[in-house]
């Protein structure tokens, strides 16, 4: 089965709905991106390396099936992104789909770019490990 039509079925389980994004998006912000459209669409991105593909879907479908927690202050945007990989990467285990320590980095990577502003005492920083590890992927 393809990976994408493996992906498309996850998702319909949870009834969201697998797209691409398409060229209204530039370019750029294509490669390596994909987005979560409210709690029931997917649209992947431009991925040249598979696993960063399926760990990106992981994350989104985190975003679609994971709730969200209330408005509070700098640490909403972290606790949201955090939550999503966590959700998500646990989604991925669940179905026996573990992720190399590569692109568990590229993941840290992508949580990281949201600590825009300092607020150190919500540092999901110290909680990625903890999700990754909850995930069984570390
Ligand atoms: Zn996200």
């Amino acid at each position: 089965m393809s990976r994408i039509i493996e992906l498309r079925k996850i998702a319909t389980e949870f009834g969201v709905q697998l797209s691409e994004l398409g060229p209204d998006i530039d370019i750029e912000d294509r490669i390596n991106h994909s987005y979560a459209y409210g709690c029931d669409e997917i649209a992947l991105g431009i991925y040249e390396d598979e696993e960063l593909l399926v760990i990106s879907f992981f994350h989104e479908l985190g975003h679609c099936v994971g709730s969200l927690p209330p408005y509070e202050e700098c640490q909403y945007d972290h606790y949201k992104e955090a939550r999503a990989w966590r959700v998500g990467l646990a989604l991925a285990a669940d179905r026996g789909i573990t992720f190399s320590s590569r692109a568990l980095e590229w993941a840290r990577e992508q949580l990281t770019s949201y600590f825009k502003e300092d607020c150190p005492e919500h540092s999901p920083l110290k909680f990625l490990p903890e999700a990754l590890r909850e995930a069984g992927l570390r």
